[in-house]
């Protein structure tokens, strides 16, 4: 993701597996052509106008959903959804999450375990600020299109695999097609599929 704007908590979010792929991404989880959305959590808005954080570059279709239509900049608000990208919430507890599709965001999920854990930490702490508001993430989420079981989830604070009727379980009701190919990458997106990359397990 872009690392100007600034989140609410003031978490970019950004990561050096994310930045080292962004020659090949073409920045594509910042491109809103397709109708893709962001989700706002519950109380963010709230908090972002407090903060006089600028929102031109967002067009909000509701409360909690906006379209981001410009790159943002310094002063600029980038939703906790962005920072938390490519992962997102599934659960009312943040233990299971959504990974983007890899023909889209082609970081590894093994490079992701460390993100899985800081968003679990920042979900959390919101769900105490906002009760509530897990369990409503995460039936929005199901709206997501684009987004795969992530096969790890956290249990009795450690990090394990996700077993197949758990990955069933999360599975969203929409996916990208299967000859999906994302029109911001620069290069071929050959060796990457919906749930794997070339550099799994390296
Ligand atoms: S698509 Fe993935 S790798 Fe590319 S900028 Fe977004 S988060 Fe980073
Ligand atoms: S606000 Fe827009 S440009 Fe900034 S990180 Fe989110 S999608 Fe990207």
């Amino acid at each position: 993701m872009i690392d100007t704007g600034g989140t609410i908590l003031k978490e970019n979010g950004v990561f050096s597996s994310c930045t080292q792929r962004q020659e090949l991404c073409g920045y594509a989880c910042c491109k809103f052509s397709s109708s893709n959305w962001i989700m706002l959590l519950p109380g963010e808005y709230e908090l972002a106008i407090q903060q006089n954080l600028n929102q031109d570059h967002l067009v909000f279709e509701n409360s909690s959903r906006v379209v981001c239509t410009a790159p943002c900049k310094k002063g600029d608000l980038k939703p906790i959804d962005c920072s938390w990208y490519p992962l997102f919430p599934a659960n009312a507890d943040a233990t299971k999450f959504l990974v983007a599709d890899h023909r889209k965001c082609p970081i590894p999920n093994h490079e992701l375990i460390d993100k899985m854990l800081s968003v679990h930490a920042h979900a959390v702490a919101w769900e105490q600020q906002h009760p509530g508001s897990l369990a409503h993430m995460a039936a929005l989420s199901r709206g997501f299109v684009g987004y795969m079981p992530f096969p790890y989830k956290i249990e009795n604070n450690a990090v394990v695999d996700m077993d197949m009727q758990e990955l069933r379980d999360i599975a969203l009701p929409i996916e990208l097609p299967k000859n999906y190919v994302c029109k911001e990458w620069t290069m071929s997106s050959l060796g990457y599929s919906a749930t794997a990359t070339p550099f799994d397990g390296r």
